[in-house]
């Protein structure tokens, strides 16, 4: 009798939905479920289904997934489920995923073989200068909006080719920019994101041995996170999935947030149209957070009129009431969170257990200062990558035309980067020339130096830098040759003058910290020289081996810096609501539950509440056994403090879940006139006549001797700190400070000989 694989771990902790799901006969599903009703977990064991007891090849498996970290997560609990290797799966976001397709069939989809990819700052600059060379002012064609329309274009699979001329002059416009944006990204040998996924769909249509070769091969493709595909990676499946490939799809209505993006939730219902028999599963249960939590999400995601609908319960009890905390301002809400923070730290709790969400990632400037300050270690994810920064960029630049001296972006970086004595109209005139003979700006540059007037002579010494510089490095290991490029360039001397003029400044600090992540940088190529399968690409046999200066340089604008630190390292998570999709902790703060803030103004300007909504049942839903919310009643915004109203989302919590944490000071809280007098849930906001008489018609609050609430002041012996609150009136008017470091003072004011700051 053949041996029958040990099924019971692929079943274990699954409930007979779950299990329906998973052991299902190879046919088109979508699993339609709310937060935390195991979703993701079901698609991890449908795979392990598959190749342990279906036995299907990994290799006819496609899986896309939301972020490269949960592809490794889906990797790793995929083996302790299975004994097949797996290693030849493919597992990615769509974007990795289409890059995969196109290293291994560059030529058919009309790519050079060495393309580089250009990153969403790169792409700006790069419409940016399209724009000036046709003449487009910046004012009348704001390049974001141009940037923005091409993506646009590109997600719904539009080539300038296909747009319908409609004699709109503003089209027509557009259109010349588009055009002429991709005749330079052909000629630099360019790719952005959304041309990534562009053009692997259309090599997946229109080549046919290249379509037949992956409707043979992926007999199932499965997708995490199916709310938020847009039209272009929908299409795209579809033409891979064919008429034998079966789809099986995860996702939740509830949780699209990235229509701003092009996310069409729509494919869900179109779904069930376009694959035939699909048949639609729910789950119900939710096991991942509390009864208190879950009621707070599904009370607030009531109030959304355009939804499939669902259910969530969960039997483990209802957990301790929702925190909600109205802070006086940024600083004194960072304070309420390092408090509680370092309150679960002492109770056992691991840094990585605890997790700080924002609506806007300009929001973790405070929180950073203020975990610093506390000494609690945190890590930003998905804010500002290492590859994203300036100095990173600058030195990869040099990589890049090292690489292709034809990719113009890189070029432009570098070419006055340190400066170099050639200015701006040296730099148009160069332009010209290249436009003129329909040549790169490096052709141009090695040809043309000569007519380039008096810094011609700069940017012929620039051409035969980069020559000499590849003379000398051929060979060489990757780290050495980022090292060579980092000093010869003279950006590490230009960091290191910065750091030194400005000794103690912000901008002397800065540079300090860049000349340290030009070091890192320099360690990170190491990482991709000698030992191949440390290469997140060896992990795919099928995937072409690239060079290391190519696996180096795809990995900084593609696979790099979901995570900011190191990994294996204890921290708190600092990161957006939407960053946080799809993830789960033991404890999470929401902070900046304010209108204007979140919801977002935009959204309440264009009445576009309920993808706000979405974002915020999103953010609930991530915590397991404790939620925070905060907001704060002063913020500063663009350094413009302005007022704060709580969120009308918080109203939309039911009250019954959420308890409200008043400031520990004691001090009388003043409270505002254009706004709830009475906190969130109206429960004593403490207002005192006197104190409501002093805002002024701006709604500023002005206390006695000029000072503000919120404001930052400095004292003599304490140091500095903020204001949060004031008592009385003349002589006996008392204010009370939360310094930084010697906690919570209440001053007779006319001694403190406080200094405004
Ligand atoms: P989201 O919508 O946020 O992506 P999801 O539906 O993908 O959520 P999962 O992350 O798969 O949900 O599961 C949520 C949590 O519940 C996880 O910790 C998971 O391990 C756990 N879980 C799921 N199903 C079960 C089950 N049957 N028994 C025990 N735990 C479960
Ligand atoms: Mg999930």
């Amino acid at each position: 009798m053949q041996d029958l694989p040990d099924i019971s771990p692929l079943l274990v902790a699954l409930n007979s939905a779950q299990k329906d799901a998973v052991t299902a006969p190879p046919e088109h599903r979508l699993v339609l479920a709310g937060a935390g009703s195991g979703k993701t977990r079901v698609l991890v064991h449908r795979i392990a289904w598959l190749i342990a007891v279906e036995n299907v090849s990994p290799l006819s498996i496609l899986a896309v997934t939301f972020t490269n970290k949960a592809a490794s997560e889906m990797r790793a609990r995929i083996e302790q489920l299975v004994t097949a290797p797996i290693r030849s799966m493919w597992v990615g976001t769509f974007h990795g995923i289409a890059h995969r397709m196109l290293r291994l069939h560059w030529k058919q989809a009309g790519l050079p073989q060495n393309f580089q990819i250009l990153d969403a700052d790169d792409q700006f600059r790069l419409v940016k200068r399209t724009l000036k060379a046709l003449d487009m002012s910046d004012e009348q064609w704001p390049p974001r909006a141009v940037t923005g329309w091409i993506n646009a274009q590109k997600e719904e699979a539009r080539r300038p080719r296909d747009l319908v001329d409609l004699g709109d002059y503003t089209q027509r416009q557009y259109l010349r920019a588009y055009t002429a944006y991709e005749a330079s990204c052909a000629q630099s040998g360019l790719v952005d994101f959304a041309e990534l996924l562009l053009r692997a769909y259309e090599l997946s249509r229109d080549d046919e041995q290249i379509q037949a070769h992956y409707r043979r091969r992926f007999g199932h493709i499965l997708v995490d996170e199916f709310q938020d595909t847009n039209t272009l990676q929908y299409a795209w499946l579809r033409t891979l999935a064919g008429d034998s490939g079966t789809m099986f799809a995860v996702g939740d209505d509830d949780q699209s947030i990235y229509s701003w993006r092009g996310a069409r939730v729509e494919n869900m219902v179109r779904m069930e149209h376009d694959f035939p028999g699909t048949e639609v599963v729910r789950l119900e249960q939710n096991y991942r957070s509390t009864g208190t939590i879950l009621k707070a999400a599904n009370g607030l995601i009531a109030r959304n009129t355009n939804r499939l609908g669902k259910n969530l319960w969960t039997d483990v009890g209802d957990g301790e009431a929702i925190q909600l905390y109205a802070a006086f301002n940024e600083y004194d809400e960072a304070e309420f969170v390092a408090g509680r923070l370092r309150e679960h730290l002492d109770g056992r709790c691991r840094h990585a257990d605890l997790a700080i969400l924002y609506r806007s990632n300009a929001q973790s400037r405070v929180l950073e200062e203020i975990l610093i300050r506390a000494r609690i270690p945190y890590r930003i994810y998905g804010g500002l990558r290492f590859f994203e920064r300036q100095e990173i960029k600058d030195a990869l630049a040099y990589l890049r035309l090292l690489h292709n001296r034809h990719d113009d972006s890189s070029f432009e970086r570098a070419v006055n980067t340190p400066a170099r004595g050639i200015g701006a109209t040296t730099m148009d005139r160069l332009r010209h020339i290249a436009r003129a003979s329909e040549v790169s700006l490096w052709t141009a540059a090695r040809n043309a130096a000569g007519q380039l007037g008096r810094s011609g002579a700069n940017v012929g010494r620039f051409v035969q830098f980069i020559e000499d510089l590849h003379a000398q490095t051929a060979g060489q290991a990757l780290s050495a040759v980022t090292e060579q490029v980092i000093a010869r360039s003279g950006l590490r001397e230009h960091f290191r003058k910065v750091a030194g003029s400005g000794a103690g400044s912000g901008r002397g600090d800065q540079a300090e910290g860049r000349l340290e992540n030009l070091d890192e940088l320099v360690s990170a190529a190491r990482s991709f020289e000698s030992d191949a399968s440390a290469r997140p690409a060896a992990e795919d046999p099928d995937m072409p081996v690239l060079d290391p200066l190519t696996a180096f340089l795809t990995h900084a604008a593609l696979e790099a810096g979901e995570e900011q630190a190191g990994p294996g390292e204890d921290c708190v998570q600092l990161m957006t609501l939407h960053a946080a999709k799809g993830l789960e902790f033991p404890v999470v703060f929401i902070v900046g539950v304010e209108n204007g803030l979140f919801p977002s103004m935009r959204a309440v300007d264009e009445g576009n509440l309920e993808e706000e909504r979405r974002l915020f049942y999103v953010g609930i839903t991530r915590a397991r056994r404790r939620l925070y919310l905060s907001y704060a009643e002063l913020r500063r915004v663009h350094g413009v403090e302005q007022i704060g109203a709580p969120s009308l989302f918080l109203k939309e919590v039911p009250p019954e879940c959420v308890m409200e944490t008043r400031p520990r000071t004691g001090v009388l809280r003043p409270a505002f006139g254009t706004r709830e007098p009475q906190g969130a849930y109206g429960r004593g906001s403490g207002l005192t006549p006197g104190a409501a008489a002093r805002r002024t018609a701006a709604g500023r609050d002005h206390g006695p001797g000029g000072f503000r609430l919120g404001q930052r002041v400095q004292h003599a012996k304490f140091g500095e700190g903020t204001i949060l609150g004031f008592d009385g009136d003349g002589d006996r008017a008392q204010i009370e400070v939360r310094f930084r470091d010697a906690g919570v003072k209440r001053l007779m004011l006319g001694f403190a000989n406080l200094r405004g700051m």
